[in-house]
């Protein structure tokens, strides 16, 4: 099957919104395996949508429309599709009670130009939209459609969601699967090892880049369930190939969850020692459900003596390596694990900006640490060129990481190990110190 998507706006062609909806509907339609051959934006004119929708019905199966279905005199869109495919619009009485009671629930008042959202296919469908007033609308002739959607993305989504994609797949016999691999690392570092697992038609399969980790999307087109899942796993398969453990879980919504989940399997407790991220650990953790028996102590220490006071980190370690060193990370680490008698503790110090930073420590330093029964692990982190949000936003997800890994007894490359005495042995510190600075 093929497609042409038309965006239909002149605010789209001054440039005054972003056709996001395109973008949405190109994704989507290729996921269905129907090949969108081009896409265009028209204004609100009807003459020219015309010439625009009588050449391109003839050039492919579906038209893909968006906007223009409003109750104003420049949403036309309905109108002139319809004529184009030899249809008329009648009213429908119980489409315009719906509309009246939208906007009686709404406390207003409905104008007689909203009548025209009321108006339906004769020969067509109307497609119902529940999260908005106008109706949207499927014309078909000889065997060619075109199926008309809302200008407002979120109604649009919806009503694509709902009703639209479930048609098309009806009308090619088959159902979609999907499969959501989460990975750790940077996308374009993922993406040049999988790239030649990007271009299949099915299943498809795309990466989306994320904080600190990427998402991997695999999609298949299947006769029945069983089988889109069958194809699912064996696609996924290929990825596991290359980035092996880098893939820490499949369809969840993001790390925290992960790690919820996996202090739960092993029956383990997590404190958080924050600075720089201000709790933001804590928020994530505490977003997932069932967190509360896993997780029962943040501590945000931001002041130097909150870090003496709650977490028992040593004015003078602070005084000798700066508050942002990775000593001052472990012993945070190790405070918090005691002070909460949790069998895991993670702690982050850094320098979120924009403002501080010099040669040894510029902006972006951030040192997490993570202490076990078995001994505290360190690491540092230099985020380059990232604002205040995005340093705290890594760097929690950084920490999250460092959990994750220890809890399955795979320290990160590039940490340094200590024993919780080594965390007051002067020498030890030192050692630490240099190993991160260098
Ligand atoms: P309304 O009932 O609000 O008039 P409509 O179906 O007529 O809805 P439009 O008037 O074309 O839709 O657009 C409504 C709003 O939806 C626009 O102001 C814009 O914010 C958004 N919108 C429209 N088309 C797109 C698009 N292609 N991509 C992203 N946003 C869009
Ligand atoms: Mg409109």
């Amino acid at each position: 099957m093929t497609a042409e998507i038309i965006s239909v706006g002149t605010e789209l062609l001054l440039g005054n919104i972003l056709n996001t909806n395109a973008q949405f509907l190109s994704q989507e339609l290729a996921q269905l395996g129907i090949t969108v051959q081009r896409q265009s934006t028209v204004g609100d004119n009807h003459e020219r949508l015309a010439d625009w929708v009588r050449e391109a019905k003839d050039r492919c199966d579906l038209l893909v429309f968006t906007g223009g279905l409003g109750p104003t005199d420049d949403d036309l869109t309905k109108e002139t599709v319809a004529a184009c495919y030899g249809d008329t619009l009648v009213f429908d009485p119980e489409e315009w009670e719906k509309i009246v009671s939208f906007f009686t629930r709404m406390g207003r008042q409905t104008t007689p130009n909203n009548r025209k959202q009321a108006m339906v296919p004769v020969h067509g469908r109307k497609i119902p939209n529940a999260h908005g007033t106008a109706p949207g609308a499927w014309f078909e002739q000889d065997g060619r459609c075109a199926v008309l959607m809302p200008g407002v993305p979120a109604e649009m989504k919806a009503m694509w969601a709902e009703q639209v994609r479930p048609w098309l797949l009806a009308r090619q016999n088959c159902t979609l699967h999907s499969l959501t691999l989460r990975v750790l690392g940077g996308e374009s570092e993922i993406e040049y090892r999988v790239r030649h697992l990007l271009s299949s038609p099915n299943p498809t399969a795309a990466i989306y880049c994320k904080t600190g980790e990427s998402e991997i999307r695999i999609t298949a087109r299947a006769a029945s369930d069983q089988d889109g899942e069958a194809m699912c796993r064996a696609y996924a398969k290929k990825f596991y190939d290359i980035l092996g453990d880098a893939v820490y879980d499949e369809d969840v919504p993001g790390l925290a969850h992960t790690v919820i989940h996996t202090l739960e399997a092993k029956g383990m407790t997590l404190a958080t020692a924050e600075s720089c991220t201000g709790g933001l650990i804590a928020q994530q953790l505490t977003a997932v459900p069932g967190a509360s028996h896993v997780f029962g102590y943040g501590f945000v220490t931001y002041w130097e003596q909150a870090k003496a006071r709650l977490l028992g980190v040593d004015p003078a370690v602070i005084e000798r390596y700066n508050v942002v060193s990775g000593p001052v990370a472990a012993q945070m680490a190790l405070g918090a694990r005691q002070a909460a008698g949790a069998d895991l503790a993670v702690s982050v110090t850094g320098l979120a900006g924009p403002g501080g930073g010099d040669q040894v420590r510029p902006v972006g330093t951030v040192y997490i640490a993570g202490a076990t029964e078995d001994g505290v692990w360190v690491e540092k982190f230099h985020y380059v060129r990232s604002g205040r949000e995005n340093v705290r936003a890594r760097a929690a997800h950084a920490a999250l990481e460092l959990a994750l890994r220890l809890m399955q007894g795979k320290a990160p490359a590039g940490c340094c190990r200590l024993t919780a005495e080594d965390c007051t042995r002067p020498e030890a510190l030192e050692a630490l110190d240099q190993a991160l600075i260098l």
